[in-house]
């Protein structure tokens, strides 16, 4: 065994919610280009199909699922049958999520009910069905990775629902990670920092945005998806076995310098 072995997910199975674009399409071919066959979900399986494609190009089975993460029920049978399409479960990525601006005295429940059902009740109720299926069926524990945001550990002006479902959303990760630690389920989280994709690409229309910010980079530039590959692979694999309610920032450095 070399020690480089400790990243290989050959043999694991995966979920990726939220896989149809953006960081989550991205992750789900990391985690294949690691050896792991991949569940794919999305609001429609159509748009899932550039996804399953390049998974299926670096010769891992991917499992298509049509799954909203707004609706519990769903979470609980979509999670259920991507572990029996697989023949196990033993990674869950929570990457499905959404945010949207607003001022905080014009929020209305709508808004803030979407983005909080989407980013932490949506995370959670996937957590919980992919608990039962580790631990039913899972060799190798169970490894559950969710995307938290820098929204987790400092406010951000008009972005109150959507720091409030992050900053919950580390605070679930810590809580399960405790909770479920006896079941040999690790529970942690990424907080990429600021990556140009469909949800953010509003901001970088500004340029004095784009400038202010990369100010406050001390790596000096945006991040690219590529760079989150790592970090996913390393908590979903046994590179991590003795890491658990953890939040890895991938951030250029933004977070340890304010
Ligand atoms: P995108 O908008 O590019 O992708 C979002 C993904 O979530 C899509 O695949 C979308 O699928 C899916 N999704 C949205 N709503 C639902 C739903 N109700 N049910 C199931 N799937 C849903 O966003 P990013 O790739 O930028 O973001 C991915 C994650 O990373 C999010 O959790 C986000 O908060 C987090 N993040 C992103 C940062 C960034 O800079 N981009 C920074 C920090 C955190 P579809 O619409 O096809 O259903």
């Amino acid at each position: 065994m070399t020690w480089l072995s400790l990243f290989e997910l050959t043999g694991r199975k995966a979920l990726v919610t939220g896989a149809s674009r953006g960081i989550g399409r991205m992750l789900a071919v990391a985690l294949a280009s690691a050896g792991a066959d991949v569940a794919i979900t999305a609001r429609s399986r159509s748009s899932l199909a550039e996804t399953a494609a390049e998974i299926e190009a670096i010769g891992r089975r991917a499992v298509v699922l049509e799954l909203d993460v707004t609706d519990a029920a769903r979470c609980r049978t979509g999670v259920a049958e991507a572990a029996a399409a697989l023949g196990g479960l033993d990674i869950l990525v929570n990457n499905a999520g959404i945010e949207q601006v607003c001022p905080s005295l014009d929020v209305e429940e709508e808004l803030w009910d979407r983005i909080l059902d989407t980013n932490l009740k949506g995370a959670f109720f996937c957590a919980q069905a992919a608990a039962k299926a580790m631990k039913a069926a899972g060799p190798h524990g169970g490894a559950i990775i969710n995307l938290c945001s820098l929204t987790s550990e400092v406010g951000v002006p008009t972005a109150v629902p959507y720091g409030s479902s992050k900053s919950g959303l580390l605070g679930m990760t810590r809580a399960l990670a405790a909770e479920w630690a006896p079941l040999g389920i690790r529970v942690n989280a990424i907080a990429p920092g600021y990556f140009r994709t469909d949800m953010t690409d509003v901001f970088y229309a500004d340029e004095d945005w784009q400038t202010n910010m990369l100010g406050k980079i001390p790596q000096g530039r945006f991040g690219e998806l590529g760079d989150l590959a790592g970090a996913a692979i390393f908590l979903a694999s046994p590179a991590s076995a003795y890491v658990t309610g953890q939040c890895l920032p991938v951030d250029g450095g933004y977070l340890a310098s304010i």
